[in-house]
């Protein structure tokens, strides 16, 4: 029989899911995975559980319902000062996830370079690569997460099609600076390419504002800003993502979304563009629960031996694991505390190609308080236990 796709059928099981296959094996207490066990505001959650009975639920227009196109402009405005026209600017999609597929479909010609600052989320690369891009990769590294200017100045070439950057950026926790972001526009204008901007936690950055690198002069146009319903309001299973881009970039960009989904479920549209409009109250609270749940992690895994790097943004943290005494890698590490610790972490190395950070592991902390509390007391008896 004739072979799938090479370029798909090359990716193995993740190292997500083995991870989370022993955390439910051996009953872990899982901050492995990224997201938040408690659901988000019973206001929006009801909004959609209405209108599912009340209906109507056939297709919705292909962009999104007027009412969400209409609230992400008018959070574009309110949070960035960003003017969108929510005819022509804005489209709904079945979750970031889907907008990234979108925009990489609707960007890159076979050929094209695309610049990406690992460590990378998982789909990126597959995504890219099947679209016939070439990714051109630098990275930050843990403990400082510095941008290497030099670095990235060499990754952009005259055949750079697009920047894809993710800020506030998983797992690394990094919030972009103004002058990093003044450097990247710089080289988009003077290579004359795009950048794709995964923004999904835009409302989970602890010490800084985050900055969307579509506000910098002369960005207007030249990037497309994804957001998340499942990271703005705790409700990752809904997938609902929005984008805005200017007509000549999101034209491209919609005709992917309409040969693939087509739609987004009307009932889930209607909720969150009410949760859009929601006050600075609930946005606020977002960023100081998650704020207080990073100190709180922070401070325990220090108390109990672990050297964090810093954690300015998204729900993840990265602790060094020689701090605590181990030198046989990151993933040993995460098979050792899941299966005795009762604990289960990402291993950095699995937002890397070649895989070859190995020294830090990624606790996700969007978890009850007492959750928290619980797997940092099993991984302090445990480190305490191994002498
Ligand atoms: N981008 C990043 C950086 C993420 O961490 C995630 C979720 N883990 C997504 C995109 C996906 O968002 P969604 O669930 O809305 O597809």
């Amino acid at each position: 029989m004739k072979a799938a796709n090479s370029i798909l059928s090359s990716y193995g099981v993740t190292v997500f899911e083995l991870m989370s296959r022993l955390a439910i094996e051996h009953g872990a207490v899982n901050l492995g995975q990224g997201f938040p066990d408690t659901d988000g505001p019973e206001e929006i959650r009801r909004i959609a559980a209405e209108a599912l009975i009340d209906g109507p639920n056939q297709y919705p227009p292909m962009l999104g319902i007027p009412a969400l196109r209409q609230a992400v402009a008018a959070h574009n405005k309110r949070f960035y000062d960003l003017d969108f026209d929510w005819q022509t600017e804005v489209m709904i999609t079945s979750g970031a996830t889907e907008a990234l597929a979108d925009s990489l479909m609707g960007l890159i010609e076979p050929g094209d370079e695309v610049v990406l600052i690992e460590p990378l989320y998982d789909c990126y690369l597959p995504m890219i690569r099947r679209a016939g891009g070439v990714p051109k990769l630098v990275r930050v590294t843990p403990p400082d997460w510095e941008l290497d200017r030099d670095a990235l100045r060499e990754a952009f070439s005259d055949k750079t099609k697009l920047l894809l950057l993710n800020n506030p950026q998983n797992p690394a926790a990094k919030v972009y600076r103004k002058d990093e972001l003044q450097f990247l526009a710089d080289l988009l204008i003077e290579f004359d390419a795009y950048a794709v901007c995964d923004e999904v936690y835009e409302h989970i950055a602890f010490d800084q504002p985050h900055i969307p690198l579509m506000t910098l002069p002369g960005m207007r146009d030249r990037c497309v800003r994804i957001g998340s319903a499942g990271k703005s309001f705790s409700l990752t299973g809904w997938k609902v993502g929005y984008v805005t881009a200017a007509p000549n970039l999101l034209g491209a960009i919609s005709k992917a979304h309409q040969f693939v989904t087509f739609t987004t479920p009307p009932n889930l549209q209607k909720a969150v563009a009410h949760g859009l409009t929601m006050d600075d109250t609930y946005f606020d609270g977002l960023t100081a629960e998650m704020k207080a749940k990073r100190d709180r992690i922070e401070s325990g895994l220090k108390h109990i031996g672990f050297e964090t790097a810093p954690c300015q943004g998204t729900y993840f943290i990265s602790a060094d694991i020689r701090s605590v005494g181990f030198d046989e890698g990151d993933i040993a590490f995460c098979e050792t505390i899941t299966t005795k610790a009762g604990v289960a972490a990402v291993p950095m190395s699995a937002f890397y190609r070649n895989a070859d950070e190995k020294n830090y592991v990624r606790f996700c902390f969007c978890k009850k308080d007492e959750v928290l509390d619980l797997a940092v007391e099993k991984l302090g008896i445990f480190l305490e236990n191994r002498g």
